[in-house]
């Protein structure tokens, strides 16, 4: 499971000292440093790293925690606060469109997750907002891309907008908000084409869709497992074309967890979902403090 290695690490390091009746600054910086090695070990952006025990050494050799009965539980809790700061504090939640249809843009590089995904959201959407969603496959050149997505659509029982291979996904998308707009979709989710890099060629057609559509959120797809790789797509996909938003896939493999604790510091963009499985209802809002009390254990 997701996280298990650090929260072990971090768990081993805070036991120590959670009972302790006074700790002292040589405990503390002991302690930051042990801190430093878990969050490293878990694929942690370094620079974010030095930020965050920055942060927390200075909270926790203040005179509060020196004075408090529990100094360690007092450590404990500044980590636990830093950590859900860190992951963005709040959870954030979908932006919806004043006037419908609501357009959700899902983009990433191939493999991510982002068909699968654009499945799981229109879940999520038709059963916790009462929405009526429209799933566009705009992605023309994966091979099999369209029909995964209208497979995931039949499953579902949910509509799939889609005109092929031979049109161009700047013209798909703009007779899908046609679509949209005759059969009251009060929202639309445009599943783009991926590849195996960010390159120009796909950064222009999205920005062709992107002003196109004129997107209420653009989702950015990244896979976990990837780690600190997921944070350097995260920051080249939102420099080129402005993200709202990660979603941060494969969280139930064997990830290390750490681009859950870079993304938002590096790209200041908020994940607000997270894929937990390959099943449709495999998809959860990221809520940084549950997050933050699972990395403690
Ligand atoms: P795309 O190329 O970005 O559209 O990626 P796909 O949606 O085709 O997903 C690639 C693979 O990742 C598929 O086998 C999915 O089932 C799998 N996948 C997607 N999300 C998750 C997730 O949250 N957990 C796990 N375990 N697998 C996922």
């Amino acid at each position: 499971m997701a996280f298990e290695g650090l929260a072990q690490r971090l768990q081993g390091t805070l036991q120590k000292i959670k009972g302790k009746g006074k700790i002292s600054e040589a405990d503390v910086k002991e302690m930051m440093r042990e801190v430093r090695f878990a969050l490293i070990e878990a694929d942690v952006n370094l620079k974010v790293v030095k930020e965050f025990v920055k942060t927390v050494s200075e909270r926790a050799v203040g005179q509060d925690v020196m004075k408090s009965l529990t100094p360690g539980q007092q450590v404990v809790k500044i980590v636990k606060d830093e950590l859900t700061n860190l992951m963005g504090g709040e959870q954030n939640p979908i932006q919806f469109a004043r006037k419908s249809p609501t357009v959700i843009m899902m983009v990433g590089l191939q493999g991510a997750g982002k068909t699968t995904t654009t499945g799981k959201l229109a879940t999520v959407l038709r059963k916790r907002h009462n929405k009526k969603p429209l799933l566009v496959a705009a992605d023309i050149y994966r091979p099999a891309a369209i029909q995964q997505l209208e497979t995931i659509g039949k499953q579902l029982t949910l509509p799939v907008f889609s005109l092929g291979t031979d049109v161009s996904p700047v013209e798909i998308v703009r007779q899908a908000l046609e679509e949209a707009g005759k059969e009251h979709h009060d929202v639309v989710i445009i599943d783009t084409a991926g590849r195996l890099h960010v390159d120009e060629k796909l950064m222009q057609e999205l920005k062709d869709i992107q002003t196109l559509s004129k997107p209420d959120e653009v989702f950015l797809v990244v896979d976990a497992m990837t780690g600190q790789d997921a944070v350097n797509v995260a920051k080249s996909f939102d420099e080129l074309l402005g993200i709202t938003g990660v979603v941060l896939t494969k969280l139930d493999g064997d990830t290390r967890g750490g681009a859950a604790l870079s993304i938002r510091s590096v790209t200041q963009k908020p994940i607000k979902f997270v894929g937990m499985g390959e099943k449709m209802d495999a998809l959860e809002p990221f809520h940084p403090e549950r997050m933050a009390s699972r990395i403690l254990g």
